[in-house]
């Protein structure tokens, strides 16, 4: 059923309250492929759990919301399974159900919010893992054709929260399916972040995928600020990747400031740190701030526009390139 009007507050974690002239889930290809046809002649816009958008403006067009469920495995051998998972399905029950059934490569993920849809779209990723590691192919809609096109790793063109979809084929297809390659005996990865100091607190020498998927889970819930309570899009910016020479002027200048080598002998740095450097931690700015544990997230106390936030990270990118030298880019969808 089409909604006219709707309300898309519940449907964008940031719960920003714009409107779209129209709105309807679709859970098959021929439901998505019917309501193209119907409304061709206007705008649209695919959602999953709306976690990477900030809605500045109602939207004068159809908002699609991905419903297209399934847990499939494809193949199974001694050391792996490829499973083919429905765009629409949440993004932490699939980890879960991973997790459950022995299937290792996504613990690291847990806890990230959204569809699994959405997941290709910036390669997302979380404590040394992203999915271009455990990705097989997709199967997308192209809406001009609408035909099923299928993406292998390489045709995706996945990078550091980019891939083919939020570039060159920004608003052309629609991600049904994704498939992926899960180890059976996986070997956890427990580099990253504070995932063995985690580990250690509760006593655990030889983890599990389990034990890794909870530990995330744990150390995310401690430090990220629960959507349903406070309004969100995880981190707003991405790390920004400089040449060496401007990596190089803030080591002078703050001998401790993180520094990670990055593709092309540039550097990545913590935007979280730049702008914590910069003193916006914990500022409120009307309705909207930065939060008080983590400067890389913004977020809405109550009632927030969404050009109020996106002004405030404005603020912040003009504070930072005139602090340090370095330009900012948002990594959540403006719309
Ligand atoms: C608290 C919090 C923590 C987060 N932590 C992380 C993290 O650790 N790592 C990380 O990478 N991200 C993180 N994110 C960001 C977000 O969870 C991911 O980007 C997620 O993949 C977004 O999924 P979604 O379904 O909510 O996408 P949406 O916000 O609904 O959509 C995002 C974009 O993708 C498009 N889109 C959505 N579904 C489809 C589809 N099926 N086909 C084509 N286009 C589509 C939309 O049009 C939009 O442009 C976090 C967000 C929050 C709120």
């Amino acid at each position: 059923m089409v909604e006219k009007n709707s309300s898309l507050k519940s449907y964008n974690t940031f719960s920003i309250d714009v409107r779209a002239s129209y709105f309807s889930r679709f859970s098959t290809t021929e439901e998505l492929s019917a309501l193209f046809q119907e409304y061709k002649n206007y705008p649209f816009l695919i959602i999953g759990g709306g976690s990477n958008l900030l809605l500045t403006k109602d939207f004068d067009g159809l908002v699609l919301k991905n419903e297209i469920l399934g847990k499939n495995i494809l193949e199974e051998t001694a050391d792996s399974v490829l499973v083919k998972i429905g765009g629409g399905e949440n993004w932490h029950e699939f980890v879960l159900w991973a997790v459950e059934n022995g299937f290792g490569g996504v613990e690291n993920m847990s806890l990230i919010p959204g569809s699994v849809g959405a997941s290709p779209m910036q390669n997302i990723g979380a404590y040394g893992v992203e999915i271009k590691d455990v990705f097989d192919h997709l199967y997308a809609y192209h809406i001009e054709t609408g035909e099923t096109h299928l993406f292998s790793l390489e045709e995706c063109q996945f990078g550091y929260r980019e891939s083919v979809f939020k570039r060159f084929l920004k608003n052309q297809y629609v991600i049904t399916e994704v498939c992926f390659r899960l180890e059976k005996n996986r070997k956890v990865n427990t580099t990253y972040g504070a995932i063995e100091q985690e580990l250690q607190k509760i006593g655990i020498s030889f983890p599990t995928i389990r034990d890794v998927s909870n530990a995330v889970i744990s150390i995310r819930q401690s430090k990220l600020p629960n959507p349903t309570e406070l309004g969100n899009a995880g981190s707003f910016f991405k790390n920004p990747v400089v040449d060496s020479t401007i990596a190089n002027k803030i080591i002078e200048k703050f001998p401790t400031a993180p520094v990670y080598p990055a593709e092309n002998g540039k550097k990545k740095l913590a935007a979280g740190w730049l702008i914590e450097q910069a003193g916006w931690k914990g500022k409120t700015v009307g309705t909207c701030g930065v939060h008080k544990l983590q400067a890389l997230v913004l977020v809405n106390y109550g009632g927030s526009t969404g050009n109020q936030i996106y002004d405030l990270s404005s603020a912040i990118i003009t504070d930072i390139q005139e602090k340090f030298g370095v330009t900012l880019e948002r990594e959540v969808n403006i719309l």
